[in-house]
């Protein structure tokens, strides 16, 4: 008898989830709930989709943090050179770019998500867009099925919930599939913005906006804090914003939860230690000792940024006091500003939070709590920095589900919690 799997969620982790899953016997139905799928996909590395990047698995989920393991089951099932050859065996050849970062060779998101379509179309998987899952059918403890906005149930042995982040609601962030795991039992981290701009306390950097800075470290000035950003700054209306500041953001929301400001510490020239700066100025002095301050910075720094740094010690460098120099040597190497929120969920490019691992087991990626339902992509509590990492995710996870949801399914005595 034929069986039957849906997939909630029309982004790249569903979509490879309902490929993966897809077999003779088994109808699989993907349930979108925009008009198209892969709406967030299209809008990934400004619509180039930066697809991965060179670091091996175990490299790869390390910059997931503490709870990184969790990925190494599914990397290692589609990964690297795997994902490569997959795209390029269809046609959508992936090509390197600075050395670091992978992209289809055409720049296109949209060759990754039509041969993605393709795809799917030829395993027989059946796409209903413009179809919110609201709930579960339930057969007394066993899932069954699932129940969508319109009313209409639709049977499923095995479920794979794949409904994304909470970030760019126009692009499908929600909030849906949250409530789904939890109506089957699941607990959540907390869902924070990830991936997006700060805003500060500070209203000079909104003097500033516009400007960016090509390479700046930044970090969480709080004890044992060690995330760090590293990369371009830009200052906006209301903070700061660009990859220095993008792959702290996440945590910093989190901090933002208990406190009402988390403090950044800015590094305006990594690798320029105090010191440096110290006899750099020196230097200065001797042969230019009557230029003003914010001239000498401007040499360094956008203008705006540069009489901002003078501040009240802008004059002759050679009349600097030396409490001005030591105001001005710690703002070089550690800049501070006072952040009070972030950008918010229309501007998250991932979500920080999700569903409790530890009720996922990462072998599979069944849950914990319901028979017959896995998980796969950014619905879970991981996100990973820019570069290609979220992706990576959402496409290994997919692979690894829609598998373990089929094995499940053909297993003589199907294993329930
Ligand atoms: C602007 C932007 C740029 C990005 N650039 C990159 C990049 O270059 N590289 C990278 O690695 N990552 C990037 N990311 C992150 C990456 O896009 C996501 O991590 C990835 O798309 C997650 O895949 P997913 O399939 O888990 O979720 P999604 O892609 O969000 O897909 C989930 C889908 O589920 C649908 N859905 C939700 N709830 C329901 C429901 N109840 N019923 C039916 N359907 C539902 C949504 O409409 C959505 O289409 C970017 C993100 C953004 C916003």
């Amino acid at each position: 008898m034929e069986s039957c799997i849906a997939v909630i969620g029309g982004g790249p982790a569903g979509l490879f989830a309902a490929i993966a899953a897809s077999g003779a016997e088994r109808r699989v139905t993907l349930f979108e709930k925009l008009p198209q799928t892969g709406r967030k996909l299209l809008a990934t590395g400004g619509g180039k989709c930066n697809i991965g990047n060179t670091l091996d698995a175990a490299e790869l989920a390390a910059a997931f943090g503490r709870q990184g393991r969790f990925l190494l089951p599914a990397l290692d099932v589609f990964y690297g050179k795997e994902m490569r050859d997959w795209f390029r065996e269809r046609n959508v050849p992936i090509s390197l770019e600075d050395d670091f970062h992978y992209f289809p060779a055409s720049r296109r998101a949209g060759d990754v998500l039509a041969c993605l379509l393709e795809e799917a179309e030829r395993c027989g998987v059946q796409i209903i867009t413009g179809c919110a899952v609201t709930d579960w059918v339930t057969d007394g403890e066993r899932l069954a099925g699932v129940r969508t906005a319109d009313g209409k149930t639709y049977p499923a042995e095995a479920v794979i919930l794949a409904t994304g982040g909470r970030g760019y609601t126009a692009l499908g962030g929600g909030t849906s599939g949250y409530r789904l795991a939890e109506l089957a039992g699941h607990s959540m981290i907390t869902p924070v913005p990830g991936l997006t701009g700060l805003q500060t306390v500070e209203s000079w950097p909104g003097e500033c906006a516009g400007l960016s800075l090509p390479d700046v470290e930044v970090r969480i000035g709080l004890p044992r804090e060690t995330v760090r950003g590293r990369g371009e700054l830009l200052f906006t209306r209301q903070g700061v914003s660009a990859f220095a500041v993008l792959d702290l953001a996440g945590r910093v929301a989190e901090l933002l939860l208990k406190k009402e400001t988390v403090p950044l510490c800015i590094d305006l020239m990594p690798g320029r230690s105090r010191e440096e700066w110290r006899q750099w100025f020196a230097e200065v002095r001797k042969h230019s000792g009557s230029k003003n301050l914010s001239r000498i910075l401007a040499d360094l720094f956008p203008k705006r940024l540069a009489v901002h740094l003078a501040g009240a010690d802008d004059g002759p460098v050679a009349r600097l006091t030396a409490s001005g120099m030591e105001r001005l040597l710690g703002d070089l190497t550690g800049l501070s500003l006072t952040i009070r929120e972030t950008d918010g969920w229309e501007k998250a490019m991932v979500t920080h939070g999700g569903v409790k691992l530890k009720e996922i087991d990462p072998r599979t990626l069944a849950s914990r709590c319901m028979t017959g339902l896995f998980f796969a992509g950014e619905v879970v509590d991981l996100d990973g920095p820019c570069g290609g990492y979220n992706l990576s995710w959402a496409m290994a996870s997919g692979v690894l589900s829609g598998r373990s949801a089929a094995e499940w399914l053909c297993a003589p005595a199907r294993a329930s919690i």
